[in-house]
């Protein structure tokens, strides 16, 4: 079916189009550094992978992709330079504001695909006050949830993979392989079971930075020097489209049943 860009249409586009038929998505992701490997624009263009493969193999679904939210809340990076974020009440407002347009331009209900964890729990609790200023139905897909159930074939019990490592090293290996830089990447990353982290969680049964049993104030470089939370090693361009495959299907799925959701 057909994938519009909110950009290109004119406004006479956006009042003749049947908004009960044509789905707006928001693509939000981040700047943020992502080791010496790869480009601080990575979850930018993890996202627009992802959204293109959703539009491109959604052949049921009309959607108008709007420009992507490119700078949010990704401040655990900001001891590394390239890093470029936003206050936290200027990224949900920004994000509630562009809601408030896409109902205002008659649509009644709104996609939102982020892929930075560091929007994830703000963008799980902006929806419903979304909804009750703008009365969109608001749906996020959500890099952490679609990996949820995703076990990549190379995991190891215990391992600590959450940042610029292999699973995105090979998603930019598939999609944009020239701005990975040949380097060695054994040498590189960050190890929580092994100690080769920055500061030495060994030891700790429940103060886990990420998904253990509470939430901390981490900062990246507690974890890595060189800025990769995981390791990169063993990365390819194969596992790349395969976890994207998986993530497109995904979305896919969850697309029709926004579309079949009845909501007025
Ligand atoms: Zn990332």
């Amino acid at each position: 079916m057909t994938t519009r860009q909110w950009g290109n249409l004119s406004w006479t586009d956006f009042r003749d189009l049947d908004k009960n038929e044509v789905l707006p998505v928001l693509p939000i992701a981040s700047m943020e550094q992502h080791g010496p490997h790869l480009p601080v624009a990575t979850d930018s263009l993890c996202c627009d992978l992802l959204v293109a493969g959703i539009c491109e193999k959604l052949d049921d679904v009309d959607t108008v992709v709007l420009p992507q939210i490119w700078c949010s809340r990704s401040n655990e990076h900001v001891n590394f330079p390239g890093t470029v974020f936003l206050e936290r009440e200027t990224f949900i407002n920004a994000v509630m504001e562009v809601a408030a347009s896409v109902a205002r331009a008659g649509f009644k209900k709104l996609v939102i695909v982020n892929w930075h964890g560091g929007n994830t729990p703000l963008l799980g609790s902006i929806v419903h006050d979304i909804r009750q200023e703008t009365g969109l139905l608001v749906v996020v897909i959500d890099l952490l949830n679609l990996l949820s159930h995703y076990t990549p074939p190379w995991f190891e019990e215990g391992s600590f993979d959450i940042h610029a490592e292999r699973l995105e090293t090979a998603v930019i290996l598939h999609g944009y392989p020239e701005l990975v830089k040949k380097m060695d990447f054994a040498g590189l990353g960050s190890d929580l079971q092994h100690g080769k982290m920055a500061r030495d969680f060994k030891g700790f049964k429940h103060l886990i930075p990420e998904g253990g049993d509470v939430f901390m104030s981490w900062e990246t470089n507690d974890l890595s020097d060189d800025g990769i939370i995981g390791n990169p090693e063993g990365a390819t361009a194969e596992e790349g489209a395969e976890v994207l495959d998986y993530m497109v299907n995904l979305s896919c799925e969850i697309m029709r049943e926004v579309v079949r959701f009845d909501y007025e």
